[in-house]
Formats: C-alpha cells, structure tokens, sequence
C-alpha cells in the first residue's frame, strides 16, 4: 500500500444558504467547482441558535443528484412534493435521489426553531451519472444504530461508515457510483489508514482538530485533495483529538451543466428542467 500525498489544502468559504443558514464550504468555489463524483460540500454549524431565530430551506427543487445529509447535533424535518416527512437526528443520514425530480424542504426541528439549539451537520451533492438522472425521487433514511462503526489503532480512532465499504465492513446507504464516505474520530495521538483506489478522486475535510495527511498539515474547515499516487489514505491527529470526513469516487466523467439546485449534462437539460419545475411537474408538498 502507498499512501495518497495531500496535493492541495483548501480553506472552506463561508456561505449563506436557503432561508439564511450559514455554512463552511470548500467546493463548489470559483476555483474548485467540483470534485468528480462530488458536487458540493456543506458543513453547517456548530451553531447555536437562538430562540426563533435558526433559518432552514423551504420549499425547492432538485433534479439530476443525490444530496446527503449527515447530522451530528441538533435535527432537521423534511418534507417532500412525492409525500415523504420525516426527521434526522443526530448520527443520523438521510440519502436522497432526487433524480427526475423533488420539491422538498429542509428545515432545522420545530424545538430548535422555537426554543433555540444547536445545529450541526454536512450536505453532500453527489452526481448522477447520464444514465440516472431522470430516475423516480428516492429516499433512504439511515438512522445512527445502523450506520456502522469500525474501531482502529488500538482504540485511539472511530470510523463510522456512511457510504462505501471500510476494511470490509459495509455501509448501509446503496450507491449509484463508487463512493466512500467516511467520518473519521481520532484521539490526541490517533492515527487512520483505509484503503482507496489510486483512480478514485479522495479529499479529507477537517471538521475539528489539526491534522497531518499524508505530508501536508491542515485545521479546522480544511479540505486537503489527495494526489493520485498511492491507493491508501493516512491521517494523523495532531497532539489534539481530531475529525474529519473522508470522501472518495470514481469519477464519473461526464459533461456537468448546473444551474442552483439542478445539475444535469447539457444546457438544454437545465433549461428543461426550469420549465418543469415552474410548470409544477416536479410537484409540490401538500400541506
Ligand atoms: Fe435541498
């Protein structure tokens, strides 16, 4: 095994989604608009919140992508234009196909928009390859016992598989593409090494803590892009506990056409896709 050398260390922007909620991301950004098979990264939070006062995304559209939310703290409540409801808590994924198309909306728990709380968790676009982007929406809600977790190093590192497999062990979320998304804890003196295909892109994104990869150092809101020389990935605590998110894909090497919330291969298609969505065919939830 040769291990993956961080070729880029990349700080997150700060951005304001939906309604107004404030998130950390490395990509898309003028200068790194993907990372094949990934579209965008979102890291929201921690945040606390006060009372009335944490925003969330209404009612919009997707179509062509999956969006992965992850929760750490805090929970969200989506609805949906194909009549799914439902709540993510902490630890908790919910993997969703948007495929031909969805209106949904994603918004921080009741208690936390009344009462105040905090928030804290990613969203990950993943792409759909030409083939599946005008597949039926689909859903699939990962609760936090069914996400499996690999203890490591003598019990100094936690891995908890949210997609792909692990040294084997298996996530529960299926994949349209080769993927692996791990969330990684590390203690003061941790250190991680999984195995990744030399052809796969892979990035680690610092959620906590300082860390070495391969040989380059990076902190808190970091994505590091790993070369691709080697087909292993290794990450080091750095005298503090760490965390931070491994993800990798084959790519999948199409053309990308995106505009907001809809990521298709052409122009056409996007433009499709607006008129779809303001004809209401992508449907709407009824409340
Ligand atoms: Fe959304």
């Amino acid at each position: 095994m040769t291990i993956r050398t961080g070729q880029y260390v990349i700080p997150a922007m700060h951005a304001v989604e939906g309604a107004g909620f404030h998130v950390r991301r490395p990509f898309p950004t003028p200068n790194l608009p993907m990372v094949d098979p990934f579209l965008l990264l979102d890291h929201m939070g921690p945040q606390e919140h006060e009372p009335g006062r944490a925003e969330g995304a209404p009612d919009h559209p997707h179509r062509g992508f999956e969006t992965v939310s992850y929760i750490l703290e805090g929970a969200f409540e989506h609805e949906d234009s194909v009549g799914n409801s439902g709540r993510i808590g902490p630890g908790a994924v919910q993997w969703m196909t948007a495929g031909s198309g969805v209106v949904h909306s994603e918004m921080p728990a009741t208690e936390i928009r009344t009462d105040g709380g905090t928030l804290h968790g990613f969203q990950v676009w993943v792409n759909l390859p030409a083939a599946a982007k005008m597949i039926p929406p689909k859903y699939q809600d990962v609760l936090a016992r069914d996400i499996p977790e690999v203890v490591t190093d003598g019990g100094r590192v936690t891995v908890r598989v949210i997609a792909g497999d692990f040294e084997g062990t298996v996530a529960a979320a299926r994949t349209h593409t080769p993927i692996a998304y791990w969330h990684v804890r590390l203690d003061a003196v941790g250190s991680f090494r999984g195995g990744l295909p030399a052809e796969w892109n892979a990035m680690v994104y610092v959620i906590r803590g300082e860390v070495a990869v391969g040989e380059a150092t990076a902190r808190e809101a970091d994505l590091v892009l790993l070369a691709p020389d080697g087909d292993e990935v290794a990450v080091g605590a750095g005298g503090d506990a760490a965390e931070v998110l491994v993800l990798a894909g084959l790519p999948i090497r199409e053309p990308v056409a995106r505009y907001g919330p809809f990521v298709m291969n052409t122009r056409e298609e996007i433009i499709e896709a607006f008129e779809d969505y303001q004809a209401g065919r992508m449907g709407a939830i009824v409340r």
